[in-house]
């Protein structure tokens, strides 16, 4: 069984599918890795740049805690807190250290956590006086050597680092001195349309970020156990915190983060983190993937479509030479047919031929057997024709005989009797049958003529001239009239003068035989030259010949005229001797009346010396 070839086609073309669709995702996840590759080293040098800003910003200010617990006036207000003046003292000294140090607040807390004394002291949100023992910076102070914290000021409402360092006076620790340093300005360097740079804090909450819309909120969302755990330290004080949806996983080695923001739609960012782990924070620069994931998808389309076209070109190249190898195949069949019918005709024709010499052998054999018959015929026909005239003959012959016998004896008795007169009539009489009987042999003989008689020229004018004498009896015994027009030219035939002769005396002697006793006697003989023959014609105007007989008066003893008159040899001889001058005889009507016998003969030229036939 031969698939189809359309079958054939679609399978090839769906596996070419299945394989570029392949192809085409292996090769996109390649690029796509490149582009990430970039994307991420872009992403690692940001974050290196904006740890490195934060650690030294942070590192700036985390010794003068304790370097600031050593002031003396510092330590008279820990052992005396409620002295007002030792209270001022310390505020002017602290207001002074942080314009000169650029923080944003510094303020010194007694061991229960209230707030002795503050740079602010006199801001309309002055710490005097406030309660932070649950910031951790303090509980870890007091308990430890430091504390670290970052939030959002439960009275300033800004975001803060809080550095705190334990103060120990007569042995025993007395208080907290605390640093808090602003963060605006450092978001503020952040600045930029493209990466996104938060910090998170444990709790996943962004705290610092270069863009407002992420600030507190948290990546999920937010439990309450989570929101427990930043209610302790009042990290956020008041500020309401939203939530981030998203999705975070690897994709080959690359730290992937797609955000489910309701109203923005979602946006995919490559993650590069940092975990400041003495800060207390993450540190994380997200670049969006999207221009990457175009560049890649770029690159492949094009390299799809180069390649498509590439296998476009393939493909119409091989259907080409398909085409071609089908057109070759076809026009090879289409010989090797041809060829197939050359022979199958050749032999066909063999066998005709063949055929046809078998059919020309049997035509052969058939005309043998023919020619056989006819011969036979003739001999048949001869035998016949000599019973016929035998017949004839001892008809012919038998009455003049009889009468000639009787006549004779009439004669005898009459000579007997003497009576001479009487037998001289008799014996005229018998002359008459012997004439007779003459005539009828004389025929005969012609009959019996000797065909290969040789033929020479003969002037006509000269036989018609002998037939009409021999008959000139007859027309003066008849009273009819013979009229001649035999042309302007002598006319000269092929022909024996004799036999010419014969044959118009017949024709003459019929005519005359036909007009007999009728009112125009008239026989008229005319003569042309018609090219290479002469056309003679004898019309009488007598009864003519009954058409049922016009085709049988040529026939040997074939007559219509009574017995003793007619032999029914005369045109038969006619005929037979028109043949042998190679002319043609025929006879028809002539619609005026009468019978009209034609004659054609071979013209030809006067001999220069005249022979006798
Ligand atoms: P025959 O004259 O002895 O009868 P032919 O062979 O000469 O024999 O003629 C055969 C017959 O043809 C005649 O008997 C006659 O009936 C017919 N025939 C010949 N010539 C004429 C003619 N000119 N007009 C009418 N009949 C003719």
């Amino acid at each position: 069984m031969r698939w189809p070839k359309a079958l054939t086609l679609w399978i090839a073309i769906g596996v070419g599918a299945l394989g570029l669709a392949l192809g085409g995702r292996a090769a996109l996840d390649q690029t796509t890795q490149a582009q990430f590759q970039q994307v991420e080293a872009r992403a690692r040098s940001t974050m290196a740049l904006a740890e490195a800003s934060l650690r030294g910003q942070l590192a700036r200010f985390e010794r003068l805690p304790g370097l600031l617990g050593e002031n003396r006036a510092i330590r008279s207000l820990l052992l005396a807190p409620r002295d007002p003046e030792l209270v001022m003292a310390a505020n002017l000294y602290l207001r002074e250290t942080a314009q000169m140090l650029g923080a944003s607040d510094i303020y010194i807390m007694y061991q229960d956590g209230e707030t002795l004394a503050a740079s602010n002291f006199d801001q309309p949100h002055s710490f005097v006086g406030g309660n932070f023992a649950f910031r951790p910076y303090f509980s870890d102070a007091i308990t430890g050597g430091q504390g670290r914290f970052y939030a959002l000021g439960t009275t300033s409402n800004k975001r803060g680092y809080y550095f705190g360092a334990g103060v120990d006076v007569a042995g025993q620790r007395r208080g907290v001195m605390v640093i808090k340093i602003d963060l605006d300005e450092i978001e503020g360097a952040w600045a930029s349309d493209e990466v996104r740079i938060i910090v998170t804090d444990p709790e996943n909450i962004v705290f610092l970020s270069n863009r407002a819309d992420w600030l507190f909120r948290a990546f999920g969302s937010l439990t309450p156990e989570r929101l427990a755990r930043t209610q302790i330290t009042r990290r956020y004080a008041n500020a309401p915190l939203g939530e981030i949806g998203y999705q975070r996983g690897p994709w080959r080695g690359f730290d992937l983060l797609a955000t489910r923001d309701s109203g923005q739609g979602s946006t995919e960012y490559l993650v590069a983190r940092s975990d400041m782990p003495d800060a207390g924070w993450s540190v994380q620069v997200l670049l969006p993937t999207q221009p990457a994931r175009l560049a890649a998808r770029t690159s492949v389309g094009f390299g799809g479509l180069a390649l498509g076209l590439l296998v476009l070109s393939a493909f119409i190249l091989w259907q080409r030479r398909r085409q071609l190898a089908e057109r070759l195949a076809v026009q090879n069949r289409a010989k090797a047919e041809l060829e197939a019918r050359v022979i199958e005709r050749t032999s066909q024709l063999a066998s005709a031929n063949d055929a046809l010499r078998v059919e020309v052998t049997e035509r052969r054999a058939a005309e043998d057997r023919l020619r056989q018959t006819q011969s036979e015929l003739v001999q048949a026909g001869k035998l016949a024709a000599l019973g016929q005239m035998s017949a004839a003959l001892s008809h012919e012959f038998n009455q003049p005989l009889a009468a000639a016998r009787n006549y004779t004896e009439n004669a005898q008795v009459l000579l007997d009797r003497d009576r001479k007169g009487e037998a001289r009539e008799t014996l005229a009489r018998l002359l008459d049958m012997i004439d007779r009987m003459t005539r009828i042999s004389r025929n005969l003989r012609h009959f019996a003529r000797k065909p290969n008689q040789k033929l020479r020229p003969v002037a006509l004018a000269e036989v018609v001239a002998d037939a009409r004498d021999l008959l000139g009896w007859r027309f003066q015994k008849s009273g009819a009239e013979l009229v001649l027009d035999l042309g302007p030219d002598p006319l000269w035939v092929t022909a024996g003068s004799v036999r010419l002769q014969q044959v118009l005396v017949n024709l003459l002697g019929n005519a005359l035989d036909a007009v007999e006793g009728g009112n125009d006697q008239r026989l008229i003989l005319t003569a042309r030259r018609d090219s290479a023959m002469v056309v003679i014609s004898l019309r009488d105007h007598g009864p003519g010949i009954a058409p049922a007989l016009i085709d049988r008066i040529f026939d040997p003893f074939f007559s219509t005229k009574e017995v003793g008159k007619g032999l029914g040899l005369g045109l038969s001889i006619t005929y037979n001797i028109m043949r042998d001058f190679g002319g043609q005889m025929q006879v028809r009507n002539h619609p005026d009346g009468g019978a009209e016998f034609t004659l054609h003969l071979h013209a030809t030229e006067a001999p220069s010396q005249q022979a006798a036939e």
